[in-house]
């Protein structure tokens, strides 16, 4: 019996999935958080229920820890022996990896020297990466990484036109993220368009607290909309998206103290996107309900978010000259029907149309009507399978 974890570790949280394989079957899930805070939760799902356990969790490792020994107490493994492989999310790879690897100590060097480029996940994945290699030292451990499936991105979209040295000297260039998101929805998409994925031009938007969307032509990504680090592209949750380069030195000049990377990374990373424009929440659901209830900052912070969405698909499409199809992805694409069909109903020169009796809460699958010529999809995403498969594969190599 061979069992595989997923693991998706940030700066205080650890969330993680245990699959029997090669059978891709959900054994049990969790969530660690508040690592390294007082009152940290560990919260167990299986067989339908869940147990939750409040206690201080002072590192990764001590999390790991309770989290293996959690699944023995439940009789989920009775020894760690079962558990075989590992396979850890990474959301920065920058140009070193273009596939997943198998962690050695080289690697987790390099995936901590990434921080730079996802400063709010890459050092939590490196300490996820050595509790477990701490601890499970024999297994088979793999890094996924978000950027590996853009680095099919041809130089004309992944080059800023800055002076070359910027990417000369420091690599300065669009990397994007989600991947494993984006590949895993195309290619579920291929399959439920019944066509080879290699004649097909999907957009795919991942639309959750953080959003990417991505052009694909024949399977790879050629364009995304984040950028060097996720705060590029569309508008987010907390995140600004795209803006004005010159807006940074124009703040600076009129707040001094903003002249600070960790101040100003802040206020774009953390303080803007819906929350910034609604001076409510981060949270769509409560946007939406704001909006319903006439509040003009929220409705002006919805009304925005869908504006951006749509510019990125008009834009994609131009960069793939065409399109099959749209995939919406992630807590806002799977779940919110209200803005897929906003974002729809404004592309409706491009072919797009959505079917109010199949765009539902609970949608999977095609949404347009019959006769639009470009078919809109919900495909609920799953980067955790990608990578238990991941892990599977290299174990299989070896
Ligand atoms: P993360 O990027 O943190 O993984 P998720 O993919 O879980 O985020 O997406 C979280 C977002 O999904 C939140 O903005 C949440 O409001 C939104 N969401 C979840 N369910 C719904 C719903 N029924 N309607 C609208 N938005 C939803």
């Amino acid at each position: 019996m061979s069992k595989t974890i997923s693991i998706n570790a940030g700066s205080s949280s650890l969330k993680w999935q245990l699959y029997q394989m090669p059978e891709e079957k959900v054994i049990a899930k969790g969530l660690i958080e508040r690592i390294g805070l007082e009152n940290g939760i560990s919260t167990v799902k299986f067989n339908g229920e869940s147990e939750q356990i409040t206690t201080d969790i002072p590192d990764h490792t001590i999390a790991v820890k309770m989290l293996l020994d959690d699944l023995i107490h439940l009789n989920i493994i009775a020894s760690y022996d079962e558990i075989t492989g590992v396979g850890h999310r990474v959301v920065a790879g920058g140009e070193y990896f273009k596939e997943s690897a198998l962690v050695d100590e080289k690697v987790i060097e390099q995936v901590e020297e990434l921080s730079l480029l996802a400063p709010l996940h890459n050092p939590g994945a490196a300490l996820g990466i050595r509790a477990f290699k701490e601890l499970l030292p024999e297994i088979t451990s793999v890094v996924v990484f978000d950027t590996a499936f853009h680095t099919s991105m041809p130089e004309v979209a992944y080059r800023y036109p800055i002076a070359n040295r910027y990417y000369e000297d420091y690599k300065v260039r669009k990397y994007g993220a989600h991947g494993t998101s984006h590949q895993y929805v195309a290619q579920e998409a291929a399959k439920v368009l019944g066509r080879p994925i290699e004649e097909l031009k999907l957009i795919t938007c991942h639309i959750g607290n953080g959003a990417s969307i991505t052009a694909v032509k024949g399977g790879k990504s050629v364009d995304t909309s984040m950028g060097l680090t996720p705060l590029g592209g569309v508008m987010m949750g907390t995140r600004s998206g795209d803006l004005d380069p010159a807006i940074i030195p124009f703040l600076i000049d009129r707040e001094p103290e903003l002249a600070d990377a960790e101040k100003i990374r802040n206020v774009f990373n953390r303080e803007s996107g819906l929350l910034g424009i609604s001076e409510k929440s981060s949270d769509m659901r409560d946007i939406i309900e704001g909006k319903k209830a006439g509040e003009a900052k929220a409705s002006l912070a919805y009304d925005m978010y869908i504006d951006r969405l749509k510019k990125y698909i008009g834009q994609y499409v131009a960069v793939l000259n065409g399109v099959d199809g749209i995939v919406f992805t992630a807590g806002i694409g799977e779940n919110s029907d209200i803005v897929r069909r906003d974002v729809i109903e404004g592309l409706s020169w491009f072919g797009m149309d959505v079917d109010p009796e199949k765009n539902v809460f609970g949608a999977n699958g095609i949404i347009s009507t019959d006769g639009a010529k470009v078919k809109v999809m919900v495909i609920p995403t799953d980067e955790e399978l990608v990578i238990a498969r991941d892990v599977e594969r290299f174990k299989n190599a070896n």
